[in-house]
């Protein structure tokens, strides 16, 4: 072995010293030293001086992934979609090759059979289909319109997953259209393009190895429909720019209402503790109508619902939202029944029993009989950005960076592109 390692640096160094002697001394040091460092310094320079200039936003250029496409699980396991496209398209196979195209498509049905993907009454013998648009026109999905290409990957038993894959900036117009109201400040709508734009990179970035980087129902998406000429102009004015702390992309979770202060993400998802979400007072967010709220809720609808993850739960005496953190979010909840106390995650239960029920864990809770009821503060799971704190602050004349250093703080804006 060790006379193998011998022979192999004998060789190598007799190369470079036959180079040496053929290419002369000065020459070889130009072409084998200086050339490179040239050509590796140049660049770098060039690009970060680019983005210093156009808006302060630092670089990240060097971290960030070199596709800007983003995959968006849109339907798992479906047995059957429609399937239209107005206008040109192209059908690719998994090894990206041309397999069928036309001029238009009309609303047809998707589904699996003897191992072939039906498209209408043409089938294909493929694991996977890219269907392209190469108008502008989009793809119509059971209704919904998607800019991206739509894949169609088939999994087991006759079913398949359909997965857009679009740029992110489009994403991203069509998200801010769905998630804040297209009336409201600009300078509200603006950090929440780049809230949004950090929570997604963050998901490209965590799962950038597998079919999809986010599920739809992780941010509220309609597509096309999202899309607005005021939400474009938003995504232009903050284009590539996300949030970062000690130089990486975070999660950047936003929400409804805090209800007066921000919560602690370690507290709510059980996630490493980080300072840009580790809660702050808002003080921002009391004109919203979740501020205060009460709600009833039959016990017989929390226990129908908890039995998905907890069957031992009957005869609800009491529930308590327990362990709150900074923004008086419970962590957890203790449910007393019948068969003795159970615990949960406190997000996890309101998620259960609906996030338009009960709208955050920051409750007391009452026993009504058939029935409890529910006293709280805000909507949503409480960390990162509060949507109605965003636009109080806007209207108060504090522009999109403030109002992430507000909700964010210690975080640090960069330009991936
Ligand atoms: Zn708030």
């Amino acid at each position: 072995m060790r006379k193998c390692i011998c022979l192999y640096k004998g060789v190598r160094y007799g190369k470079i010293y036959f180079l040496y002697k053929i290419m002369g001394k000065t020459l070889y040091i130009t072409v084998m030293f200086v050339v490179p460092f040239i050509m590796t310094v140049i660049p770098l320079s060039c690009k970060r001086d680019v983005t210093k200039i156009r808006d302060g936003a630092r670089d990240y250029i060097s971290r960030a992934d070199t596709t800007s496409n983003v995959r968006i699980l849109l339907i798992d396991r479906a047995a059957k979609i429609t399937l239209a496209v107005n206008g040109r398209y192209q059908i690719l196979g998994s090894l990206s090759n041309i397999i069928d195209q036309g001029i238009k498509l009309d609303k047809t049905t998707v589904y699996i059979e003897n191992g072939r993907i039906y498209i209408g009454d043409r089938s294909y013998y493929n694991s996977e289909l890219r269907i392209k648009n190469l108008e502008d026109s989009g793809i119509e999905v059971n209704t919904v319109l998607y800019r991206g290409d739509i894949r169609i990957l088939q999994q087991i038993d006759k079913k398949f997953s359909v997965i857009e894959e679009t740029e992110i900036e489009n994403f991203v117009a069509g998200v801010i259209g769905c998630e804040m109201p297209n009336a409201w400040e600009e300078e509200a709508l603006r950090s929440q393009a780049v809230a949004i734009r950090t929570y997604v990179e963050s998901k490209r970035k965590a799962k950038k190895n597998e079919s999809y980087h986010l599920d739809k129902s992780e941010l509220a998406y309609k597509g096309m429909l999202g899309e607005t000429a005021k939400s474009r102009k938003i995504i232009q004015d903050t284009a590539g720019i996300v949030m970062t702390y000690n130089g990486e992309i975070f999660s950047a979770y936003f929400h409804s209402t805090c209800g007066g202060h921000t919560e602690d993400v370690n507290l709510v998802f059980g996630k490493e503790k980080l300072p840009p979400l580790a809660g702050v007072k808002c003080g921002y967010c009391n004109n919203s109508k979740y501020y205060n709220w009460k709600v009833n809720i039959e016990k017989s609808a929390i226990v129908h619902k908890l039995k998905k993850v907890n069957g031992r739960i009957s005869g609800i005496i009491s529930v308590k939202a327990i362990n709150p953190g900074p923004g008086n979010h419970g962590s957890e909840v203790e449910i007393a029944g019948a068969n003795g106390k159970e615990r949960m995650n406190a997000n996890g239960f309101r998620l259960l029993v609906g996030p338009n029920n009960l709208y955050s864990t920051a409750f007391t809770a009452k026993n009504n009989g058939n029935s409890i009821s529910f006293s709280g503060k805000g909507w949503g799971h409480g960390v990162g950005l509060c949507q109605y704190g965003a636009q109080t602050m806007a209207k108060k004349g504090f522009n999109w960076r403030e109002i992430l250093e507000h909700y964010y703080p210690k975080s640090e804006l960069m330009r991936m592109y």
